[in-house]
């Protein structure tokens, strides 16, 4: 077995779930692994199976094989890839919007009603409108905590963007902000909600009720976007 190799094994089907069939499996082997252990990776559209060091891979069949219907469930209900290529329609602040090609234009991708519109060469396409987007999402989120920051009489030191999987927001003892590019897909209120939250860790950094109180001040939408999230952001690791 390969370090991190990635292959497709057929588990067997259960009574209950006739939708079984190939399941993407990606093996990891970790020295501080206790045991055996499975995460989906939405992004990747695979589960991970983690093995601690004298585990065989036997220990992770028998695993995946015990949670086969939760494991072939989740990945079902992952959303296929949406690749940023013109023709190809990608949310902009939970909006649909098409990717539009118009050669002999200049590259730089630009926003228009219900389009991301781009031009230069086309396989450039998919680069140039995931700069689009990053550049959007940074825009929105400078906008956002701006405000809530100056609610709350905080200033951030700066605001990253990165790729992350299982966090959208962070926020650094330093007071440095970090998010997710992938929420500007996401509706408005939600990414409202995540740079609230975030912001308000300026104040306190932790899960308190005065943190929550803080939160509340700014924004009512944290159940419905913590729902959303849930819902929808496994959606969102697919896009690119
Ligand atoms: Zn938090």
């Amino acid at each position: 077995m390969a370090h991190g190799a990635s292959e497709t094994i057929d588990l067997p089907a259960e009574k209950r779930d006739s939708a079984m069939g190939g399941c993407p499996v990606r093996w990891r082997r970790s020295t501080r692994a206790r045991r055996v252990s499975l995460r989906i990776d939405a992004r990747a559209g695979e589960v991970v199976v983690t093995l601690p060091p004298r585990a065989n891979r036997r220990a992770g069949v028998a695993l995946l094989t015990t949670h086969a219907a939760w494991v072939m469930e989740r990945l079902a209900a992952l959303s296929p890839h949406v690749a940023l290529v013109p023709g190809a329609e990608v949310p902009l602040g939970g909006v649909p919007h098409v990717i539009r090609w118009t050669p002999g234009t200049d590259g730089t991708a630009r926003l228009e009603p219900g389009a991301i519109v781009v031009g230069g060469e086309a396989e450039e396409s998919p680069r140039r409108v995931a700069e689009f987007l990053r550049a959007e999402a940074r825009r929105r989120m400078e906008v956002l905590s701006a405000g809530h920051a100056a609610l709350l009489g905080v200033k951030p030191k700066a605001l990253r963007l990165k790729d992350t999987r299982s966090r959208w927001g962070s926020c650094a003892p330093d007071g440095t902000l970090a998010f997710s590019w992938r929420l500007v897909m996401a509706p408005d209120w939600v990414l409202d909600y995540v740079v609230a939250h975030e912001v308000a860790h300026l104040r306190e950094l932790n899960h308190s009720s005065r943190f929550w109180a803080h939160v509340a001040r700014l924004t009512p939408h944290r159940d419905a976007a913590v729902e959303w999230l849930r819902l929808n952001g496994p959606a969102l690791l697919r896009v690119g």
